[in-house]
């Protein structure tokens, strides 16, 4: 089932109108079991695994004998004993399996950030008549600056169109110029969920290729990859997915551009026969020829911990349920506090997992909040952000932290200086 499909009314939070009856309701989550297999801190409400997931409870006896056994007894025969070398393709049927890509087409490897140098290079490359790019004035900052990057990498002059400045949206920007539009699924500021189905038609109608960056709705998302004939899609391990900070992310690239597709990091583990050592590069005939080098193994590891503990999960029931945790939020803050702007759709089918608050004051706000326990992030300028992860976070926190936040407006809490501190990291 689509996200577009799916209707609200079997989910509003209209009979969670006290903080029991949230409790009742957990008592009932068909995926209440999966909270356990998380370590969540004491005291902890924690609405930030959109950004960074809470670590598996396995994860550290994995790691644990990743370290001391493969590594630290059977060393290098680890590459063959452990199934080290494989990692990246086994691992990556495993996450194509959460996006609705067949086995073959996904790997787990490198940063975003590179994934998305690789994929946008590739599209170029696969469109040589055409010289434009689409991408969102809103997009995530990394997005921007690789697709400049890949443009001035192209081999030819390339331009830019943006959707917000250059046009009011998508629609307006396609022509038969366009080589590939870069787009986040979900949007990271407001949480907002493109139409994954019309959109890749459309640029295909008009001849062009699509890169779905998904690091906002992986795993909590319903994403059919195959069935969109989606071309190239790129995500992170370490929001949704739970993999640890800096886990390696995901490159996913369709079986009918793998013969084609050529990227430029031409690096041995993309080789046909990387142990032949041959002096020039021939690619791989499928998709590892998407990578490039020696992946770290021992990040590899927390992403299999990471997918063991999500198990069997269907995605459409962890859809259901963090649209119910977030329209559980959502109506809690409205009426707690009218005014307050929520730049989160409230329509299902128009949002991800998170939900953002615009307020000037959100600094402040969120700092004193994770001194109560509830940890939320805050965007420059003014955007409170709290992400629901189904897995383990409870109808319960979602009515507390509601009510957190609004003793914390109440309590103008920006007026203490304690709260006003900026760290490096926000
Ligand atoms: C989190 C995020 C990234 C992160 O990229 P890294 O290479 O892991 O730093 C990229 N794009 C989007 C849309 C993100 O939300």
């Amino acid at each position: 089932m689509s996200s577009a499909s799916m209707t609200s009314g079997e989910m509003t939070s209209g009979e969670m109108t006290s903080r029991e009856a949230c409790v009742a309701r957990d008592l009932v989550d068909p995926l209440r079991a999966f909270r356990d297999r998380f370590v969540i801190p004491e005291g902890v409400i924690y609405l930030d695994g959109n950004s960074l997931g809470p670590m598996p409870r396995a994860a550290a006896s994995i790691l644990n004998h990743t370290i001391e056994k493969e590594w630290g007894q059977d060393l290098i025969r680890s590459w063959n004993s452990a199934g080290w070398f494989d990692m990246p393709a086994r691992l990556g049927d495993r996450v194509g399996a959460l996006i609705g890509a067949a086995p073959g087409q996904t790997l787990v490897c490198d940063t975003t950030s590179i994934n998305l140098y690789k994929a946008i290079h590739a599209a170029i490359g696969l469109r040589p008549d055409r010289d434009v790019v689409i991408a969102e004035d809103e997009s995530f900052p990394t997005d921007l600056y690789i697709i400049e990057g890949a443009m001035k990498s192209a081999g030819r002059p390339m331009q830019r169109r943006l959707i917000g400045s250059d046009g009011p949206s998508i629609e307006a920007l396609i022509d038969r110029n366009v080589a590939v539009a870069v787009l986040s699924h979900v949007n990271y500021r407001t949480g907002e969920l493109l139409d994954m189905a019309a959109i890749t038609k459309r640029l295909h109608d008009a001849g062009a290729l699509v890169v779905w960056d998904l690091c906002h709705s992986v795993g909590v998302v319903e994403i059919d990859f195959d069935r969109h004939a989606v071309d190239f899609a790129v995500g992170c391990t370490y929001k949704y997915l739970n993999s640890g900070p800096g886990a390696p992310a995901f490159i996913s690239v369709a079986k009918a551009h793998q013969g084609t597709a050529q990227h430029p990091l031409s690096g041995w583990w993309g080789h046909a026969a990387p142990f032949a050592f041959d002096r020039d590069f021939r690619p791989d005939s499928g998709i590892k020829r998407f990578l490039c080098g020696t992946q770290p193994i021992i990040s590899m590891r927390a992403v299999e911990a990471a997918l063991d503990a999500m198990g069997r999960v269907e995605v459409t029931a962890l859809r259901q349920k963090s649209l119910a945790l977030t329209e559980l939020f959502m109506s809690r803050v409205s009426a707690l506090l009218p005014g307050l702007d929520i730049v989160t759709p409230r329509e299902t089918s128009l949002r991800g997992s998170q939900v953002g608050i615009e307020f000037d004051k959100g600094f402040a706000v969120v700092q004193a909040m994770i001194e109560r326990g509830v940890i939320g992030d805050f965007r420059a300028p003014d955007l409170m952000r709290f992400g629901f992860a189904p897995l383990y976070v409870r109808f319960e926190d979602v009515w507390d932290a509601a009510e957190i936040l609004a003793d914390c407006i109440k309590a103008e809490v920006w007026r203490d200086p304690r709260y006003n501190r900026k760290l490096e990291v926000t």
